[in-house]
């Protein structure tokens, strides 16, 4: 993936909101259920909060949110000023730091365009993209690293620790590297922000099981990732100009193997070494990367009905 350099960057939703746990802090370190290794606490770790976050925000907090749609006030965390220098295209082919301000800016104009030409829902950007380091404070309750990147559908904003690439999903997981791999959990993350904008997460009744509405859920962003994906780079700018020169082949295989790498047997594999279907909340490594193919060869809303068909798996 390269960036077009002279494209501008818009830094005002990215920022970080830096290191917690050192010094008072407050940091919160979850306790592992039912085990002290280290690999199976995290992974399980990562399987519960996910589902913890889903159904506390989702299933619970929803139905209080004001009609007019998303809380920003509750957006949280300082800036440590970690996304300032990110001005160019030039910089984010030089810079992480920079590229993440570019995909999020590549999803808001996709979505900008494609939601309102697809659907009668209104677009709004997300509240934010905030990274940070141990543990922050959320519009969902408080996150730490473990947790695996989300969206808080309380606030609009996507949580990102950065560490959760090395550690958890190539770590842990044993996931793939590469530099197309965040921008794929960036675009399922901003997939869950348009399901909430379209009222979708609201239908989910059902939290468990290979075709539960929670996975059905997940698969829909996975697609909506591959969505983006397939239009990222004739997504222009306010500029006018367009800002992902191309996506290769390769690109679009570290996508598919990082959707892989999250799936709910996989992961149950890595971490527990058994496969329970009726815990899966985000679906099966081959459903993931079906989802996201249909949406990257389709790239319409319609073809990534997850809840329609009687089975997503
Ligand atoms: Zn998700």
């Amino acid at each position: 993936m390269r960036f077009n350099p002279k494209a501008r960057l818009d830094t005002s939703r990215v920022r970080d909101s830096g290191s917690s746990g050192g010094g008072g802090g407050g940091a919160t370190r979850i306790p592992i259920p039912g085990g002290t290794k280290a690999g199976g606490g995290i992974g399980g770790i990562l399987i519960i909060i996910l589902f913890v976050v889903l159904t506390q925000c989702v299933g619970g907090n929803s139905t209080t949110l004001p009609d007019t749609g998303l809380d920003t006030s509750r957006m949280q965390g300082s800036d440590t000023g970690r996304y300032a220098q990110c001005q160019t295209g030039a910089d984010a082919n030089a810079n992480v730091d920079c590229a993440r301000v570019a995909v999020e800016n590549s999803l808001t104009e996709y979505w900008e365009t494609a939601l309102p030409e697809q659907s009668d829902t209104q677009f709004q950007p997300i509240g934010g993209l905030q990274t940070f380091t141990g543990a922050t404070g959320t519009g969902c309750g408080d996150a730490t690293s473990q947790v695996g990147p989300f969206y808080c559908p309380v606030d609009g904003v996507i949580y990102l620790d950065t560490t959760f690439f090395e550690e958890v999903l190539q770590g842990q997981l044993n996931g793939p590297a590469g530099a197309f791999v965040e921008p794929y959990v960036l675009a399922h993350e901003y997939g869950h922000h348009i399901q909430n904008l379209m009222g979708t997460m609201s239908q989910v009744q059902t939290q468990q099981g290979p075709n539960s509405d929670a996975v059905r859920l997940e698969l829909q962003a996975d697609c909506y990732a591959g969505m983006w994906a397939k239009n990222a780079s004739s997504t222009d700018t306010d500029d006018g100009v367009p800002l992902i020169e191309g996506l290769t082949d390769e690109d679009i295989q570290q996508a598919i193997a990082a959707a892989k790498s999250v799936g709910d047997d996989r992961i149950q594999k890595e971490t527990t070494g058994r496969v329970n279907q009726e815990q899966w909340t985000h679906g099966s490594s081959a459903a993931r990367v079906k989802w996201f193919q249909t949406g990257y060869t389709e790239g319409t809303l319609d073809a990534c009905d997850t809840f329609s068909p009687a089975r997503v798996e």
